[in-house]
């Protein structure tokens, strides 16, 4: 299972893009990044996104979509297989919002009648199959609601998690358990920080909790070391195997 974070930054970072992660080429998780580009630099074309995830409806995660979806509409590519957009309650809703305040009502529909997305309304313990993977979806608390955390799984059994942005909660910890690797928001570096965000220590609490789990730190507002982890920066790639095998 291959990962490339297209952004690591925080939402007003300026260490790098805005949220965006890309698995297998194929799912992409958030769209803060200008994955357009970013994506033919990661060797692969939008066109080949069979699945979105959106883990809530903050500018850093979701301001890009409406830029995929254009160039998806109006591309001279007839391989471009089904959309499949995932995300918490109200998605349809946001994405044609965003669109049309974005472009309006023409692009909407031209987004509408050549790409037609399907929906896929996610919520704390869903647990379906979406264009070939296994998402697990978790409620977290963060300063908009809802908010998700996921857990994606591909057919050999690897596990790639995703914090989205979130407090310390339940919901996290649960979408941790199983993961081989765990992409973790780490915005807060000496301190809490404001807006249902985690910090350092707390994330070195949660891999002493998850062992058997690697920790790529990313959401970042600036970037340290912390001992035991990864720490994300645009354009890294990972090839992640289970940590059975
Ligand atoms: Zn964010």
């Amino acid at each position: 299972m291959r990962l490339t974070v297209l952004g690591s930054g925080s939402a007003f970072s300026t260490c790098g893009c805005n949220a965006g992660y890309l698995v297998d080429g194929r799912v992409l998780v958030d769209c803060g990044a200008p994955v357009p580009a970013l994506v033919r630099r990661a060797a692969t074309s939008i066109h080949a996104i069979t699945l979105i995830l959106l883990t809530h409806f903050h500018a850093d995660h979701s301001f890009t979509l409406p830029t995929i979806l254009g160039a998806r509409a109006f591309a001279d590519v007839t391989s471009a297989g089904m959309l499949v957009i995932g995300g918490p309650v109200g998605t349809r809703e946001y994405v044609s919002r965003l669109l049309g305040d974005g472009y309006g009502s023409h692009i909407r529909n031209e987004v509408d009648v050549n790409v037609a997305p399907v929906y896929a309304v996610l919520q704390d313990g869903s647990d379906v199959e979406l264009a070939g993977y296994r998402v697990q979806s978790h409620a977290v608390v963060h300063s908009t609601g809802p908010s998700l955390a996921y857990r994606v799984t591909d057919a050999n059994g690897v596990s790639i998690g995703f914090s989205g942005d979130s407090e310390m909660c339940g919901g996290l910890r649960r979408s941790i358990a199983g993961c081989d690797l765990f992409v973790c928001e780490c915005t807060g570096w000496d301190g809490p920080t404001p807006g249902g965000h985690l910090w350092s220590d707390e994330v070195a609490g949660l891999m002493v909790e998850n062992p058997g789990t690697r920790f790529l730190l990313s959401h970042l507002a600036e970037r340290h070391p912390l001992p035991g982890a990864l720490v994300a920066h645009d354009m890294l790639s990972l090839e992640i195997s289970s940590v059975a095998t």
